[in-house]
């Protein structure tokens, strides 16, 4: 289709495009999970992902520290491997600057980059570093691992599975709105902001889910499940009906959207960033999961997905599109 622009394709549209060019070699998970799963010898299968930050579409460099970014550069990419449930192993950091930053930005990112590291245990094994004509611009490639045959992939929903969240969605999205629009700061909008800006990977709840054989499908939620639950539902070829007043929501969120008249299920379905796994699982599988989650819908045949008790019309994030 030559002449029509990215913000008709979209972002998946695109991605789709390279995928029908590229398709994977056997026996190999390639474009289109969290991460590329790529089987060793050992017995062993190597988990790969990488993410991009772009200052002024991830991050204004007035809003967020360098500590804050660094952290949530690497945070957003083990996550991916936390999505498969598998654990990860080394990260490798690259980055575009413009010549005027000043030169104790980087300590401050890699401050925060090395501090999440540490809480899980992976070592940075390489980069690249050049300049930027302006805006900073941040890769991260993250390497994982997990027992062969065991990582979660999104193409394993089955019908009849319940579809589960780990944690409170739609916070992130209200801790960038509250930056956004410059709302005035107590205790629950810093709530909100921190969960924007320093999630925390959900690796050993994605390692304890993928050890259960009745978890089957399973992903990151990063545009929000209002996209997400869709790709997954795609993979997997099944529909679904959510029960939109069962989404988790944080005391935070809810105290805040009710003195600003912010709507809750919005941020939850729409907002991204969250980084709480999605994931299906038996009915059987849901009683003794050993990680706190919340049931919030079931798979069916019938590829329509109903989003009950929404008020108005559902979409995710999409790098491209205007709307
Ligand atoms: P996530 O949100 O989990 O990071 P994305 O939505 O960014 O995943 O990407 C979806 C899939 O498309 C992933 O498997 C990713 O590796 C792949 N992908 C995205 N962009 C490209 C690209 N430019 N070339 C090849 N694969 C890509
Ligand atoms: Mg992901």
């Amino acid at each position: 289709m030559p002449g029509t622009p990215l913000s008709d394709l979209g972002e998946f549209g695109l991605i789709g495009r390279i995928r029908e060019r590229f398709p994977a070699p056997d026996g190999v998970t390639g474009i289109g999970d969290d991460c590329a799963v790529i089987p060793q010898q050992d017995g062993r299968d190597t988990l790969v992902s990488t993410d991009m930050l772009i200052e002024g579409t991830h991050f204004l460099r007035g809003d967020i520290t360098p500590y804050r970014l660094g952290w949530k550069s690497a945070a957003v990419n083990i996550s991916d491997i936390a999505a498969m449930g598998g654990t990860p192993t080394a990260t490798f950091l690259s980055v575009a600057l413009p010549a005027d930053l000043e030169a104790g930005w980087m300590d401050g990112f890699l401050r925060g980059y090395a501090e999440l590291s540490k809480r899980f245990g992976v070592a940075l094994l390489g980069g690249d570093t050049t300049a930027s004509p302006d805006r900073i611009c941040i890769n991260v490639a993250v390497l994982g691992t997990c027992p062969s045959g065991a990582a979660r992939l999104r193409n394993a929903a089955q019908s009849g599975d319940l579809i589960c969240v780990t944690g409170p969605l739609g916070d992130s999205a209200a801790g960038l709105k509250a930056i956004l629009e410059g709302v005035e700061r107590n205790a629950d909008i810093q709530t909100l902001i921190d969960r924007h800006y320093l999630p925390l990977p959900r690796v050993a709840e994605g390692l304890r889910l993928a050890a259960k054989p009745g978890v089957h499908a399973m992903m990151d939620i990063s545009d929000g499940i209002g996209s997400d639950l869709i790709h997954l539902l795609e993979a997997s070829g099944l529909g679904a009906v959510i029960d939109v007043l069962s989404l988790p929501l944080s005391p935070a969120l809810r105290r805040a959207c009710a003195r600003l008249g912010w709507d809750a299920a919005a941020l939850a379905i729409g907002g991204g960033e969250d980084y709480e796994l999605l994931f299906t699982c038996t009915r059987e599988a849901e009683k003794e999961l050993g990680v706190p989650h919340t049931v919030i819908g079931v798979c069916h045949q019938t590829p329509s997905v109903e989003w009950r008790g929404a008020e108005g019309p559902v979409a995710g994030f999409d790098h491209f599109r205007k709307t």
